[in-house]
């Protein structure tokens, strides 16, 4: 049987945006010591916005390099693939065809374009830097047989609500770990941003589980909270896994708890509720 006290507040979380489905993790929300968050689509609003790009090889013109990219980008559902379609559609330009489109994980995609290997990738993928990354941006390379031909710089915003969640759950001692595939400059812009205790980022999708794991092996109760399919590892592993409603729908079948109003302030609720269920037991 259902103690009474945790049935209603079951149901208070409900109206609070918190769709509980397990139970037990509800119950343990009490003992969380660290929440992990992912970055993209998480604390920030999951939309890419092209702020600036160019060439790096002076046989091809600036918009070219965003051609080459929106080729690609329409065969992937990526935030970073959204928003370089949508500046690509904006400025008029027509797509050429791209066969064999792949997703390289973690790092970008990869496809044939005019019988030559075009790809998109995250800055790590090059062993130099031809670009500086300005701080907040997204930074995104275009290589054409294996040459850098440009980039494309993008910018995401935080959520309104991601500073005040983070506040009240340091006000709870627990401590907030930010947790991302972009780059260093904006994993540290973001953290620096919200006041968070540490960031980890260029994480490769199986890595955002094995850092679940080592914090864990180091003595932390772990909350996760994503909305990738790159997070659902991370969010079965942790003790407790949180989903934002708006992500992507296996992230909402392998958490315990779905944010239904994709609001990270409600994650800061969910402990407090937490504690207020088991006070009231004891
Ligand atoms: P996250 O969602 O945390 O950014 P991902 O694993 O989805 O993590 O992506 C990591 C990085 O790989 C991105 O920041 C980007 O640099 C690159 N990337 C992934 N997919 C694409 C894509 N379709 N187009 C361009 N870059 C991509
Ligand atoms: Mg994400």
């Amino acid at each position: 049987a259902v103690p009474l006290v945790v049935a209603k507040s079951t149901s208070m979380a409900a109206r609070q945006g918190l769709l509980i489905k397990n139970r037990t993790a509800f119950e343990n929300a009490r003992k969380i010591t660290t929440l992990v968050f992912d970055k993209t689509g998480t604390l920030t609003v999951g939309q890419f916005a092209v702020v600036r790009h160019g060439s790096l090889d002076k046989n091809l013109p600036d918009d070219e390099v965003l051609r080459l990219a929106y080729a690609l980008e329409q065969g992937s559902e990526h935030p970073i693939a959204t928003g370089i379609v949508q500046k690509a559609k904006e400025m008029g330009l027509t797509a050429e065809k791209a066969e064999n489109i792949t997703a390289i994980t973690g790092k970008g995609i990869t496809a044939t374009v005019n019988g030559r290997k075009v790809s998109v990738v995250s800055p790590n993928a090059l062993a130099e830097q031809p670009e500086a990354i300005r701080a907040g941006e997204t930074l995104v390379y275009v290589q054409q047989d294996g040459r850098t031909a440009g980039y494309i710089a993008l910018s995401d915003k935080v959520r309104p609500e991601s500073a005040e969640a983070i506040r009240i759950l340091q006000g709870q001692q627990i401590k907030t770990v930010l947790l991302t595939g972009d780059n260093q400059t904006v994993a540290e812009s973001v953290s620096r941003e919200l006041g968070m205790d540490q960031y980890f980022a260029e994480v490769l999708p199986h890595e955002k589980l094995e850092k679940i794991v080592s914090l864990q092996q180091a003595g932390e109760y772990v909350a996760m909270t994503g909305d990738g399919v790159n997070d659902a590892p991370a969010l079965a592993k942790a003790d407790v896994g949180i989903a934002v409603g708006s992500g992507s729908d296996v992230a909402a079948e392998t958490a315990d708890i779905v944010l239904v109003n994709s609001n990270p302030k409600d994650v800061a609720n969910l402990v407090l509720f937490g504690k207020a269920t088991y006070r009231k037991m004891i």
